[in-house]
């Protein structure tokens, strides 16, 4: 058993943010993490990080164009918070050394990037997140953080009063990837949560095989609601082949889309007569596959981005990543032919509800990053919004999580409090457990009875667990249920959405869930045991592909990310409200809670998003 203060689970951009804030308030932190620090997925972010630090610039216009972009679903309270503590928060990044681009006189350069009234985002060439990384991870060396790396956390020790707002979070369990060996962490004070995001529930997704949604999962069957999952980011340059992203950072230094026609049809066929290339990425990837239904797409796939005319001089200073991906990826040169692209899975906009200072309705459970919603993105991101989010509640996650006093928050989190409804939607299967015999492979609630003894016990579990699924010697492997899932969602909850469709997704989860209570792993070893690995993860993604589907389903409007065909318009006066969904007993329960957009000194009043 490890003992500590302040337990961060995971260490990206959030989990290295919210455990040097910890240690900053004095508290024993520790870092437990599947991947070492530098290999986690926000080492891919390339584009860069939103922040209002140039004069004609300023904090109140970054949260506007965050609430439109949002297509104002995002709580004004998180949105002014990021809006402000932003800038200070980069400079930070840049006093401890991050090698920013710049300009001739030395200032820190900003590009502009869709959706943006202002050129607000500061980048390190189309590195920004791999350098965002290792200038973090040197100060967690710094300060003597303790690392486990290599780590895998299987659940949350978590008790079981009837309500989730009683329960205590009282540690982890993990188990250890190089021998296999299954121990308890405890968190005297909190457990932090910064898992990334969900990306690996897609089948093509520019996430890394990394993003399969655990900590969603284990806050979720814990207890502590997940909020606006349905709305999902679809990126509009992602690699055909691989979904490799292609940074909106090419679009934000002139790069322009053409269809099979040559045409510029972003303007064209008036999609976003303003902004065209950079309008907001729900619009784009809209439009791209609009163009390719319509017969001029190429090959009936992708469109083409074009950056040539840039000409090598900047795209060398400031996309040559962007050469090599497409090179290595699509045996494309971008200094002499367009490069293809399409619509990918990239981002989740929902997550693990939270207050601004990262409390779930769980005492001593906290998240922060992709895996949170607090909510800054509502219906749609703003590219370049996440890594600032990553430092702003990150940063406040893990002081909290320490023990310092940083409020009362704004925006109330927990299972069933101001539950304005519940759903009346018909579903097409019952969701959430099996229904079958419980064999014991899937993890459960992650909630233990009382506070004694809790973390053997919960220990103790898991360790059953993987002996069950080590001691079976047939059944079906991981990667045939996990291809099917992503396969289901790709299909029918993408970028067009119909009810059909998604009742159809949810039925192949449902069948998924069933399959896995035959799931075997194959690999005897218990040392580096992947097969083991992505079998525990795989149980993850259902839960989590189960309820982007339910979400979609029941939120019968078009908003943002979110696009519906049996109702294409927003519908503000039904559905400006997060949806909620609590898993209580293996039983998904959907609910509502309005969305906040009373700011500190305006209030955001909806309009219509155009660009
Ligand atoms: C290709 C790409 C480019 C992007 N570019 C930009 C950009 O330019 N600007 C921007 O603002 N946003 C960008 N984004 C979004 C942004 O990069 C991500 O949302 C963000 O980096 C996620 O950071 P995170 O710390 O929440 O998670 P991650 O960086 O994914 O880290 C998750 C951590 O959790 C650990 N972990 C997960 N599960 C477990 C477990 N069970 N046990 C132990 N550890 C676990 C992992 O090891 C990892 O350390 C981009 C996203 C992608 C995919």
């Amino acid at each position: 058993m490890y003992e500590h203060d302040v337990i961060v689970v995971g260490a990206g951009g959030a989990g290295l943010r919210a455990a040097i804030a910890a240690h900053e308030a004095g508290a024993d932190t520790a870092i437990v993490s599947k991947l070492h620090p530098v290999r986690s997925h926000t080492g891919a972010a390339e584009g860069g990080i939103n922040a209002a630090l140039q004069e004609g610039d300023d904090w109140e216009l970054h949260a506007y164009d965050t609430m439109k972009g949002s297509d104002y679903l995002g709580d004004a309270p998180a949105v002014e918070t990021l809006a402000q503590d932003a800038p200070e928060d980069t400079m930070r990044l840049e006093h401890w050394g991050m090698p920013f681009s710049r300009e001739e006189d030395g200032r820190v350069s900003q590009r502009p990037f869709g959706g943006l009234s202002y050129p607000r985002t500061t980048y390190a060439g189309a590195e920004t997140g791999h350098h965002l990384l290792h200038t973090m991870y040197e100060q967690v060396v710094k300060r003597g953080i303790q690392v486990y790396d290599e780590w895998y956390v299987m659940n949350l020790a978590t008790t079981d009063e009837d309500d989730p707002n009683e329960r205590d979070c009282h540690g982890v369990v993990a188990y250890d990837v190089q021998s296999g060996q299954i121990e308890g962490f405890k968190a005297n004070n909190g457990v932090v949560l910064a898992t990334g995001g969900p990306g690996q529930a897609f089948d093509h997704t520019t996430n890394a095989v990394s993003c399969t949604g655990d900590g969603h999962a284990m806050a979720y069957r814990a207890g502590a609601p997940l909020e606006d999952m349905e709305f999902i980011q679809f990126h509009p340059t992602s690699l055909p082949s691989t979904g490799v992203l292609i940074s909106e950072g090419v679009r934000g230094e002139g790069g322009i889309l053409y269809n099979s026609e040559g045409e510029r049809f972003m303007f064209e066929y008036g999609y976003a007569n303003n902004s065209g290339e950079l309008a907001s990425r729900d619009v784009v990837a809209r439009a791209e596959l609009t163009e390719v239904a319509e017969g001029r797409g190429i090959d009936d796939e992708y469109v083409h981005l074009d950056m040539r005319h840039l000409g090598e001089e900047r795209i060398m200073d400031r996309l040559e990543n962007i050469l090599h991906l497409a090179e290595d990826f699509e045996g494309v040169d971008g200094l002499v032919e367009p490069m293809p692209v399409k619509p990918g899975q990239h981002y989740a906009m929902g997550g693990i509800e939270t207050d601004e200072n990262g409390q779930t309705c769980i005492n001593g459970l906290y998240a922060a990053g992709e895996c949170a919603c607090v909510s800054v993105h509502g219906g749609n991101r703003l590219g370049g919004n996440a890594l600032p989010e990553l430092i702003v509640f990150g940063k406040r996650a893990g002081r909290h999580a320490a023990g310092e006093d940083l409020g009362e928050a704004e925006i109330r989190t927990g299972y069933g409090d101001d539950v304005e409804d519940e759903t009346d939607t018909e579903l097409p299967v019952q969701p959430g457990s099996a229904g079958l015999a419980d064999t014991g492979v899937a993890a459960d609630g992650g909630v233990t009875a009382d506070a004694e003894g809790l973390l053997e016990r919960a220990v103790e579990r898991e360790r059953e667990r993987v002996d069950r699924l080590m001691d079976r010697d047939s059944g079906v492997q991981h990667a045939e249920i996990r291809s099917k899932l992503q396969q289901a969602m790709t299909d029918h909850v993408n970028v067009f959405r119909t009810a059909e469709g998604v009742k159809k997704a949810l039925r192949t989860i449902r069948e998924c869930r069933e399959e896995y209570q035959n799931v075997y792993v194959d690999d005897p070893s218990r040392t580096f045991n992947t097969d083991l690995q992505q079998t525990i993860e795989t149980r993850n993604l259902i839960d989590v592909a189960e309820t982007i589907a339910l979400g979609a389903l029941v939120r019968n409007e078009f908003r943002g990310a979110h696009w519906r065909q049996e109702n294409q318009v927003r519908d503000d006066e039904n559905w400006l409200k997060h949806t909620l969904i609590s898993w209580n007993g293996g039983n998904p329960e959907i609910f509502y809670r309005p969305v906040i957009l009373e700011g500190e000194e305006k209030t955001y009043e909806p309009k219509e998003r155009s660009y």
